[in-house]
């Protein structure tokens, strides 16, 4: 930004002198570049505010101390879902949540996430990276003046705490869950009810039979929750969050300021950040699942056949609703579906038969 520029932002009192001034990254006398990032996690939330702040350090490694990144954890800047807002409108620099949070802004960026039935982390990585997935969420975040990077992955999810046995999909009627989002609409279908609550309460809306069962992430993360102690089932799998990719936004504006060895600094740091948060959630989910079996007073089920196909079709119905209510949304899942479509048939020779043999 030149300094003219600069001055008139400057002129329009406090606040929009304050958003100009962010608006440029800070490009210290020494040449070096401080941005800041915003997250959607709780201070210390393990495996997912530790991947924004890995990626930060990330950064300041591999540029040699020129651009380094100072985090702030949700509510600490802004609240956890105004991390959008703030990397469009240039208040910081980037910012990491999950791309479905923005439904509201654009409907297509729920595919960037996970859609229900959709792809795993496998896929999703396939179909962002080489694919056209990336290209088209670039095209859709360009909107709002952002960048977007994968920059990492749950895993496939699990199906949630319940205190209602679930032997088929007529149980799901009157069946009051949190579970938000495309899985949310599912669910409605299905004729249960969705209850949306912010963290906090879950875990007493729970116990106090304002909630039947609630979705969160998967063992690891669960657990910490405290669910084993006011749910009697852990269903599986996550039908409705089958590999959700993390988001880094970064604003549009920062990202073509850099040079271009720093702009493949952050593309690099981003990519490592999918890996090891991928990784880190099946190393640890794994452990954190030998604890829930080891539970005497929690049942771990899957859900019956017959109640995974009947989803499915909900599902269907859903996404296909979705998509047909807004024209990029209907491209995004066109190219979706397709691809889906070539990774499901190779996993028929490959991925599935595998699986049934080890699992
Ligand atoms: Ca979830």
């Amino acid at each position: 930004m030149d300094r003219r520029s600069f001055l008139k932002k400057a002129g329009l009192g406090m606040a929009a002198a304050s958003a100009a001034a962010l608006d440029a990254p800070a490009v210290l006398a020494s040449g070096k570049i401080k941005w800041r990032m915003v997250t959607s996690w709780p201070p210390g939330m393990p495996i997912l505010q530790t991947a924004a702040e890995n990626f930060a350090k990330w950064v300041g490694e591999m540029s040699g101390g020129r651009l380094t990144i100072q985090v702030f954890a949700g509510g600490e800047l802004v609240p956890p879902l105004g991390v959008f807002d703030a990397v469009s409108r240039g208040m910081v620099q980037c910012g990491h949540s999950a791309s479905y949070y923005w439904a509201g802004k654009a409907k297509a960026f729920q595919w960037f996430t996970s859609v229900p039935f959709g792809l795993n982390a496998q896929g999703m990585n396939a179909w962002l990276y080489k694919g056209n997935g990336l290209k088209l969420w670039e095209e859709v975040a360009a909107e709002f003046n952002i960048v977007p990077r994968p920059a990492g992955n749950t895993g496939v999810q699990m199906g949630g705490w319940f205190n209602r046995e679930i032997k088929s999909l007529s149980d799901f009627k009157g069946l009051k869950m949190r579970i938000p989002g495309l899985g949310g609409k599912v669910l409605s279908r299905a004729g249960g009810t969705v209850v949306l609550l912010p963290a906090g309460e879950i875990y007493t809306s729970l116990e106090r039979g304002v909630l039947d069962a609630t979705e969160w992430v998967g063992p690891a993360h669960d657990l910490r929750m405290g669910f084993q102690k006011v749910a009697k089932y852990y269903y599986g799998p996550g039908w409705h969050e089958p590999g959700s990719v993390l988001e880094l936004s970064i604003n549009k504006k920062a990202y073509d300021a850099l040079p271009s060895d720093l702009k493949a600094v952050v593309d690099a740091a981003a990519a490592r950040a999918n890996v090891e948060m991928l990784s880190e959630f099946e190393a640890e989910n794994g452990k954190a699942m030998q604890q829930v079996l080891a539970m005497k007073s929690v049942q771990v089920r899957t859900f019956p056949k017959e109640v995974l196909q009947g989803l499915k079709k909900l599902a269907e119905e859903t996404v296909a609703a979705e998509a047909e209510s807004d024209s990029v949304a209907m491209k995004v899942n066109r190219d979706f579906q397709e691809f889906k479509k070539r990774a499901g048939e190779w996993a028929q020779f490959s991925e599935r038969p595998y699986y049934e043999l080890i699992a």
